[in-house]
């Protein structure tokens, strides 16, 4: 055996497997298909505004060529575009008039970059919602189970929040608060008062805001609160799997680090009903080899993963591995974005904020929790929210010429505070990834996507603009409009369900450690094992559920079970 274990993708996912299995003792080594990334020298961070090129704007026939699909995303600009993938060089398929908007960066590190860094946990109404109303299968956990597990994560990556008490939101252990700006103060106290079971909070966010001496041992500094932070963060101040996995992983000297390196499948060995090797692609020169480890965790990403197991067909899994129930590549989950509502305020004219703040507030679910009466939709809904005050930008509305316009424009704008719906999407088995018939540069068939938003969504997205803008009205913001149209899936890049876990192999692919139910030394522990998507930003919970699997493998391994 080249090692004890084997980790596919150094993202999220995969740098805290990484992590939990060296400090485990086993040797691991990292498979990540794109290239290497050196933390602190390779970001942009401290590049000030005239160095960044062309201010951040990417030229439109660039973006055409070759960023099609990733321009969509919020954080896609000049000084951060090296964290997303060229589209024209990665391509999938989707069905006519089905768009799906698959997000990814394929380096060191994955997404843990370019993320937005909310934290939240899901809680047991998200646990029990399959069981309860028979949308998907029964998820094989529930709270309990990962709680400790959320503890772990959110000690590590460091999580600055309030404590709540609400039984939607658990709390976890955070670090101090970010504060709210007046005008989400003002909202907060009138929403909080007309809807008793409504709450504002601050977002929950991977931000240092007082390290830890853990944190610190690690190169890790207090957040600046320079919100620059899908560059790269110098200061290690936010979670990535470069500030924090990846180094406290090579801490052990258990670590091997192999970049360009594309999984293209895994081998099986039916006698030992095991995966016997990891077949790769070298990105650079095309040139083929295979690894082998006693264990396997594949964290290529929801997509990826799926990629990989259904690219993994054999005599005994002609689907696919692992795929005796056919639900590899189905049921794709991804939240409904492009709801919500903005409006400004008439007033607090007088007061202002100083400096940045790299987080919002928070809205979380009520709807079918606190408040279900008239409902016609199974799940909910939570907000993301953010206030500023317009700048001298938004002379392109103001009325007015010259001297009085300009003179005007010195001093900022209303108070403008959006609502960003995030909805729940069913697990529906027609929503799945299967393989096209073209294949990549590499020779591996490429991903074709396939999903819709159904019924269900349409119904959250109505009653999410709706109630987005009843708030706001409430507490006194004019010129509302709700968001929209609905963005097509993928759109939220919180993409989940393709590989899940259940109880049923002949329904779901994992048991409840995340490992395969036919193959014992296979775990896959990213999105795509999730039974359903609830309402938060998903990432705690995968990390979450990749710590736990991956010491549940290591005690497995000690005992010489797998
Ligand atoms: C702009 C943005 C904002 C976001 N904000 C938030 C947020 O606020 N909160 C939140 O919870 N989530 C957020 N997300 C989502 C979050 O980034 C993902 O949920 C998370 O990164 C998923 O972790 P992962 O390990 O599954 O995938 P990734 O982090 O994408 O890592 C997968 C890794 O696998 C590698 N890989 C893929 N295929 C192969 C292969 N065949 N062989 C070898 N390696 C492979 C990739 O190169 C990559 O490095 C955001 C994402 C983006 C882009
Ligand atoms: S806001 Fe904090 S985490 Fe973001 S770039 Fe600045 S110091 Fe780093």
């Amino acid at each position: 055996m080249d090692f004890d274990a084997i980790v596919i993708g150094s993202g999220i996912t995969g740098g805290w497997v990484a992590k939990e299995l060296c400090e485990r003792g086993l040797k691991t080594l990292i498979l990540e298909r794109g290239r290497q990334i050196n933390h602190r020298a390779d970001y942009m961070d401290f590049a000030p505004p005239w160095e960044v090129p062309n201010r951040g704007m990417v030229p439109e026939d660039e973006k055409a060529e070759h960023y099609a699909i990733q321009s969509n995303n919020y954080a896609f600009n000049s000084a951060t575009k090296q964290w997303f993938v060229r589209d024209s060089e990665h391509p999938y398929s989707t069905p006519s008039g089905r768009p799906y908007t698959w997000i990814r960066g394929y380096h060191l590190g994955g997404r843990s970059i370019t993320w937005g860094r909310l934290s939240y946990r899901m809680s047991d109404y998200d646990f029990n919602a399959n069981k309860l109303d028979g949308h998907g299968v029964d998820w094989p956990i529930r709270y309990a189970d990962l709680s400790p597990w959320y503890d772990r994560v959110e000690r590590f990556i460091g999580v600055s929040g309030a404590a709540e008490g609400l039984e939607q939101l658990p709390d976890g252990q955070f670090l101090p608060p970010m504060g709210l700006t007046c005008v989400e103060t003002a909202f907060k106290q009138k929403i909080e008062a007309d809807h008793p079971s409504r709450r504002v909070t601050v977002g929950r966010c991977a931000h240092l805001t007082e390290p830890l001496p853990e944190h610190i041992a690690l190169g890790r500094g207090p957040c600046q609160l320079r919100n620059v932070c899908e560059r790269g963060c110098g200061y290690g101040a936010y979670f990535s799997s470069l500030s924090g996995t990846l180094p406290a992983a090579k801490k052990t000297g258990n670590l091997t680090v192999i970049t360009d390196a594309i999984v293209e499948r895994l081998d099986y060995d039916h006698a030992k009903r095991r995966v016997s090797g990891v077949r790769v692609i070298d990105a650079k020169t095309n040139q083929g080899r295979s690894y082998q480890a006693r264990v396997v965790f594949l964290c290529a990403s929801t997509i990826g993963s799926a990629q990989v197991l259904l690219n993994s067909r054999s005599e005994h899994f002609p689907n696919g591995l692992a795929n005796r129930s056919d639900a590899v590549g189905r049921y794709l989950m991804d939240h409904v974005v492009g709801i919500g509502a903005v409006g400004t305020h008439p007033g607090f004219l007088d007061r202002y904020y100083y400096g940045r703040r790299p987080t919002g507030f928070y809205l979380p679910r009520y709807i079918n929790i606190t408040e279900n009466e008239g409902v016609d939709f199974v799940r909910g809904f939570g907000f993301q929210g953010h206030s500023s005050r317009s700048s001298w930008r938004r002379a392109i509305n103001e009325p007015g010429v010259g001297a009085e316009l300009k003179n005007r424009l010195r001093e900022p704008g209303r108070w403008e505070v959006r609502l960003v719906g995030f909805g729940e999407m069913l697990p529906r088995a027609e929503n799945r990834v299967t393989l096209d018939k073209r294949a990549d540069q590499w020779g591996i068939p490429l991903p074709h996507i396939d999903v819709t938003h159904g019924e269900n969504e349409r119904r959250i997205a109505e009653r999410a603009n709706r109630d987005a803008a009843q708030m706001l009205a409430a507490a006194g913001f004019e010129n509302i409009t709700t968001n929209g149209p609905v963005r097509p899936p993928g759109h939220s890049v919180h993409e989940m369900g393709t590989v899940r876990m259940g109880r049923d192999p002949a329904s779901s692919v994992l048991n409840r450690h995340n490992q395969a139910h036919d193959v014992s030394n296979l775990f896959v522990t990213d999105g795509s094992s999730m039974c359903s998507s609830g309402t938060v930003n998903p990432s705690l919970t995968f990390m979450a559920l990749s710590a736990r699997a991956a010491n549940y493998a290591a005690d497995l391994f000690g005992s010489g079970e797998i």
